[in-house]
């Protein structure tokens, strides 16, 4: 009697031990299941690797830049769209990390807890940007790299990217990985670039004079072409704040910073959400820009500073979100590009919404900078570089030991019915209004062309 009670015992145990496991791994299964049916070995959505079925993406115009055709992968027709939407898209192979059609897998796929992944899907990704503005900035940006992205200011939703270098998918270069040329060719610089921000910093070293130095627009400096180590570009004489910004004085923005010192350069970067490494809608992670200095720092290293030529880089994402904020009272959306994901049945199964991107610029200050940055251009640059755009903005020609400079132009439309910023960065090749500058005007303005066009 005693051996059958436990004998009844042990299959007990056993059973229970059993049903355990069971119960474990059905919950794995279910609770995981999406993690496993959007493996990259699932045949149903990739194919040796390559993806295969998923659903098609289209431009703010209903342009295809990616579908599925009898079980392939396509892209559009037009090379330079190819080209320009390689980092947004990423490779289907999976070389270019953070493209969306790895990150929006679950909705091109769509994947669904009851039925799994669907043999072919026809769900649609909907993006905010215009294909063919970003080859054509894509063209504007060759044969330098870098990166010009333009955002609508008042929503957050970009409009306009290209990185460069690229390539197009359908003809991949074989000399990839040895090509100076293609230096950097996986990475789209818009959120992955760090780079000296030469004089576009002095709109953060002026959003800290405006906040900190209460009689700064009635003040004067004196530039007789250098102070200490800092060289001017050229002999200002007496000059104004204003005027100082316009012509971009670096004696008297080196004064600037000195006078405000480390604490409040390091504040107004902070205000300015440079410091902040965004993870965007888009699920893509932007670098955060990199500033160093402190108030045990030299005076020139100060000065260097303030003028954008130190230890400090600038991260384009970052920078145009700045802008953004400026053109928009002080407050912005961080910018995105991916609007919505709809099913077959044209039912929305994702939507974004714009998140504040964190800015704490004062409505006053913001408003002081913006008409500083028109004074810039109605000033100095010349309204006609911009065509029919009342712009606003700041050039930058990053100074580097032994090469070229980098030249950037960042700034934005000053009429909120064309609400637009814009930021450009050319690598390695020189003045910053000469290249960036006209870079960025010509994108702006064959974005002003389509709006009255319609
Ligand atoms: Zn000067």
């Amino acid at each position: 009697m005693r051996t059958i009670n436990k004998r009844i015992l042990l299959i007990v145990a056993v059973v229970v031990i059993f049903l355990f496991f069971t119960i474990l791994l059905a919950f794995s299964m279910f609770t995981n299941a999406q993690e496993y049916a959007l493996k990259s070995v699932n045949a149903h959505l990739y194919e040796s690797g390559v993806l295969t079925n998923a659903g098609e993406i289209v431009d703010t115009n209903g342009i295809k830049l990616a579908y599925t055709q009898n079980g392939e992968r396509k892209y559009n027709d037009d090379p330079d769209i190819r080209a320009s939407f390689l980092h947004i898209l990423g490779d289907n192979k999976g070389f270019i990390s953070g493209g969306i059609q790895d990150v929006f897998k679950n909705e091109l796929s769509g994947y669904n807890i009851v039925y799994g992944v669907n043999k072919s899907s026809d769900n649609t990704l909907n993006l905010t940007l215009d294909a063919e503005l970003c080859a054509y900035a894509y063209e504007e940006l060759r044969p330098y790299k870098g990166c010009i992205a333009v955002c609508n200011y008042k929503t957050g939703e970009l409009i306009c990217i290209a990185s460069s270098p690229s390539y197009d998918i359908y003809n991949k270069p074989e000399n990839l990985d040895s090509d100076p040329d293609y230096e950097g060719v996986y990475i789209n610089r818009l959120y992955g670039g760090l780079y000296t921000p030469g004089s576009i910093f002095k709109v953060v070293t002026a959003m800290a004079a405006i906040e900190n130095i209460t009689d700064i627009y009635n003040r004067t400096f004196y530039c007789n072409g250098k102070d200490g180590t800092i060289i001017c570009n050229d002999t200002h004489g007496e000059i104004s704040f204003k005027t100082a910004l316009n012509q971009s004085c670096n004696v008297a923005f080196a004064q600037i910073a000195v006078e405000l010192g480390a604490d409040k350069i390091n504040e107004a970067f902070h205000s300015a959400g440079l410091d902040i490494s965004y993870t965007t809608n888009d699920r893509i992670t932007s670098k955060s820009s990199i500033i160093n200095i402190n108030t045990s720092d030299s005076k020139s290293d100060i000065g260097w500073t303030g003028i954008g030529q130190s230890t400090t880089l600038v991260n384009p994402y970052s920078f145009l979100n700045f802008m953004c904020a400026i053109a928009n009272g002080g407050k912005s959306y961080e910018p995105y590009f991916v609007k919505s994901a709809v099913n077959e049945n044209g039912r929305k199964i994702y939507e974004s919404t714009p998140v504040d991107s964190g800015i704490t610029i004062t409505p006053t200050t913001a408003s002081l900078l913006k008409e500083l940055l028109r004074s810039d251009v109605s000033d100095y640059y010349g309204d006609y570089i911009f065509g029919d755009i009342t712009m606003c903005g700041k050039t930058g020609t990053a100074e580097r030991d032994n090469k070229l400079p980098h030249a950037w132009f960042a700034g934005f439309s000053y009429d909120d019915d064309f609400p637009y910023a814009v930021i450009a960065i050319l690598e390695e090749c020189g003045s910053g209004l000469k290249y960036a500058g006209s870079a960025a005007s010509s994108v702006m303005q064959e974005l002003y062309r389509k709006t009255i066009s319609g």
